[in-house]
């Protein structure tokens, strides 16, 4: 633990500059107090169970208690882990174990690992469930051995929080009043603290290597752009810059579109969206359009196909916010992997991410896909609203000729994502089949540095500005703008204001994101010249690694 002056470097997730102190969040039960527990001295079996039952529904009605005070996704994962907590599997698990003789502490972590074991070989967000059943574990032994329960209390002053990783159910209710920013050691820029933020416009660095060295109560500068955090700052100085970022960030609040560079060069600036409510939201930022409507999020929980009416249904209600000059990029379902949908993936593939996830479930039932095109273009057609359509998990050229055959059969637009590095590295050819392309940089990235965008530990491989990965969005650009047919890109780099510049400069044509950041990226645009994008185009893609890579850009940006 040091009060030095250090500089400790992660991977920006979200821009702006806090300076405070930090408050690490106790991931862990004192193992002391579990120590003295011990077995807990209960009479047997019943009395321990019924130890238990208090202790795991004062966990749940203390998540209960923050869902009522969330809304949106934030309640939904507490009031999810308020049921997991209820759980009656779990607690039969832990039933079994105690009657076998078992030490309460150890048949809570038994059942629990038992659950994690069944989410983990289920994969993706199924897989996420696993954070937060350890949580609950802890959450639950801290009651049983009468320690406070671990995770986020906030003081009243302005803090950053330090921690590991945080847990979906700390994430959900933070006050970026008093959190001014967040800083982890785990984590990766599509990770559940990284989206979190994000949504809630608080400054996050994640990745963070030493970063449990930070003491309670050092100072500390973050830049969410640079991906720095530098203990002890001169105060003077950091003041400063917390000044200027907050003047930067009230341009922001007043930038009011269109996308456009500062020589006036068009930027479409689009939102990505995953239901009516989303779109009813986003339509409110200044954006042209849709550029990334995640039709499968409809559906987690449903064990049938909806019916094609239904399904125009709810496209309909996507499509009807957005009118005269606007668009709306329709994805068809990408099942599988870390979504899965219970009529259309499969079940048991060893390597789900590798495996028939997206477009691929169409071979088998062709049906699923003809039903999802016919309600969008009834969709389409209904609210009169103009429709593009796009596949995920596109390989290979014939997969899109056939793809762009059906949905231009419906007098749509069609055109796949580039999620695959053969789809990057044919784009040329791709682009002579369809419409359109649209990067899709998340799973790009996981597919050509082969590093699971869920796993917390490769943070600095799921990271879209490996130069690696910046080549494939370049030679995509670059062929979408010899075809002069458009190329997006809607995965979370598109999101990054400076990476956005530099995507820009490659050719990229529209940028679509969660519509919080909208208007940083907006704004962040509006003061570069195109020639500067094309100059940190060429910074970025000559860096060795990402850190190199943000501080080239950065450059080009100061000599302004
Ligand atoms: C992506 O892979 O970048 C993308 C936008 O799709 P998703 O995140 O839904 O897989
Ligand atoms: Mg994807």
């Amino acid at each position: 633990m040091t009060h030095l002056q250090v500089t400790l470097l992660g991977t920006p997730v979200v821009p702006g500059v806090a300076h405070a102190p930090a408050l690490r969040v106790r991931g862990e039960v004192d193992p002391v107090a579990i120590e003295r527990f011990g077995d807990g001295g209960f009479a047997d079996a019943d009395t321990a169970l019924a130890a238990y039952d208090v202790a795991a529904e004062t966990v749940a009605n203390g998540f209960a208690q923050k869902a009522a005070r969330a809304d949106g996704a934030a309640a939904e994962v507490l009031t999810a882990s308020a049921g997991l907590a209820r759980d009656k599997g779990l607690r039969a698990a832990v039933k079994k174990s105690l009657t076998a003789g078992a030490p309460i502490v150890a048949a809570v972590h038994g059942a629990v690992e038992q659950f994690v074991a069944v989410f983990t070989s289920m994969g993706g967000l199924m897989a996420e469930r696993a954070t937060d059943l350890r949580d609950i574990e802890r959450r639950v032994v801290a009651h049983l051995v009468g320690e406070p329960e671990p995770g986020v209390s906030l003081p009243a002053t302005p803090v950053v929080l330090v921690a590991e990783d945080l847990a979906p159910a700390d994430t959900a209710g933070l006050d970026p009043l008093v959190v001014h920013a967040l800083v982890t050691e785990k984590g990766g820029p599509t990770s559940h603290t990284a989206i979190i933020a994000r949504q809630l416009a608080i400054p996050c660095v994640v990745g963070t290597a030493g970063a449990l060295e930070i003491a309670n109560g050092t100072r500390l500068l973050v830049d969410g752009t640079a991906g720095t955090i530098e203990t002890e700052p001169d105060a003077e100085e950091a003041d400063r810059r917390v000044a200027a970022d907050r003047e930067q960030r009230a341009a922001l609040a007043a930038w009011a579109g269109p996308g456009r560079t500062r020589d006036g060069a068009p930027v479409k600036l689009l939102a990505n969206v995953a239901d009516g409510a989303s779109a009813r939201k986003a339509v409110e930022q200044p954006i042209e359009g849709v550029g990334l409507f995640r039709t499968e999020l409809c559906f987690l929980d449903r064990q049938e196909e909806p019916t094609v009416a239904e399904q125009a249904d709810i496209y309909a209600a996507v499509l009807e916010p957005f009118g005269e000059g606007q668009y709306v990029v329709v994805r068809t379902l990408d099942a599988g992997s870390d979504k899965p949908v219970a009529f259309a993936t499969l079940e048991g593939e060893e390597n789900p991410a590798l495996g028939v996830r997206g477009l691929r479930l169409s071979w088998n039932n062709p049906a699923l896909l003809d039903h999802q095109l016919d309600g969008i273009a009834e969709a389409a057609k209904r609210t009169g609203t103009e429709t593009w359509v796009m596949a995920p998990m596109v390989a290979t050229v014939a997969e899109a000729r056939d793809f762009a055959d059906e949905v231009r059969a419906r007098g749509l637009k069609a055109g796949v994502m580039v999620e695959i590095p053969s789809a990057a590295l044919l784009a040329h050819r791709f682009l002579e089949v369809v419409d359109f392309l649209s990067i899709g940089t998340n799973d790009l990235t996981q597919y050509a540095m082969a590093a699971d965008r869920m796993a917390s530990d490769l943070a600095h491989l799921t990271d879209p500005w490996q130069p690696a990965v910046l080549h494939l969005i370049a030679i995509t650009a670059e062929a979408g703008k010899q075809a002069g047919k458009s190329v997006g890109v809607c995965g979370e780099a598109a999101a990054d204001p400076l990476l956005a510049c530099a995507l820009v400069g490659m050719g990229v044509t529209s940028l679509s994101m969660a519509s919080a950041a909208v208007k940083g990226v907006g704004a962040r645009l509006a003061t570069v010249t195109m020639l500067q994008c094309r100059q940190m185009a060429e910074a970025a893609l000559a860096a060795s690694d990402p850190a190199a890579g943000r501080a080239a850009v950065l450059a080009v940006v100061d000599q302004g």
